[in-house]
């Protein structure tokens, strides 16, 4: 069975002498048993047979980051779990998606290198690594006519949704994107675009779409703060 150390922390967590509140107990059992299924629905994902869905074991493990993430980690904190308690918990989060993460990592590895979708009619779009669809939208308008054109470039952040680009530098992206390598697309948008292209993970090397990773806003009442977006992998940057 998958999910060994946090079932242990469950039981723990059960077993009454975690110094919680009844509504706090509970509250912290049922955030265990959403990293549990996240986990164990992960695994099946992955030994479905003959077709394991790397897709939804990816998004199952986003959501387990997304679940076990920066709000999650300032509410154990803020709670009156001991902090033993609470590095028991995060070491128990950590070695359970252990073996999933393995097995995932070999499985994207081992799919075919994307390659940018050519939509017609100056639409683009960067394949996410776990399911194909786009991670990234680049399309050319005219905000009227006889104004000069633009590329519109989407981006994972909830706060600045598209990104524009013009002039030589936009017609440098276009050529890449017609030449159809991915990773060249997204080192000239990094290299050049104040944002970058946030729906990439510089450790995996690859693109992955707003269901494969696990994003993150902070907001300090209605002041945003940063966004950060968790990979299928587990690996966290900040989009903005
Ligand atoms: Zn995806
Ligand atoms: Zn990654």
């Amino acid at each position: 069975m998958a999910a060994e150390p946090l079932r242990a922390v469950r039981d723990d967590l059960l077993s009454g002498d975690s110094g919680l509140e009844p509504d706090m107990q509970k509250a912290f059992v049922s955030r265990v048993d959403d990293l549990i299924e996240a986990i164990d629905s992960a695994d099946k994902a992955l030994s479905r047979l003959p077709h394991p869905s790397v897709a939804d074991a990816a998004a199952k493990m986003a959501h387990l980051f997304y679940a076990s993430g920066r709000g999650w980690r300032r509410y154990v904190a803020e709670s009156p779990l001991s902090p033993e308690r609470a590095e028991e918990l995060r070491t128990a989060v950590r070695s359970s998606a252990e073996p999933i993460l393995g097995y995932l990592g070999r499985m994207l590895a081992q799919r075919e290198t994307v390659r940018v979708t050519q939509r017609g009619d100056g639409a683009y779009g960067l394949p996410c690594a776990a399911c194909g669809a786009d991670a990234v939208t680049l399309s050319m308008t005219r905000a009227s006519p006889g104004v000069s054109p633009q590329l519109v470039v989407s981006s994972l952040s909830p706060v600045t949704v598209f990104r524009p680009m013009t002039g030589p530098r936009m017609n440098d992206v276009i050529k890449l994107l017609d030449a159809g390598v991915v990773e060249a697309v997204v080192h000239h948008l990094r290299e050049t675009q104040p944002g970058g292209c946030d729906a990439w993970c510089e450790v995996c090397r690859r693109v992955y779409c707003k269901t494969h990773f696990a994003i993150e806003a902070q907001w300090s009442g209605s002041w945003h703060e940063a966004t950060y977006a968790t990979c299928p992998l587990g690996h966290e940057h900040e989009i903005d």
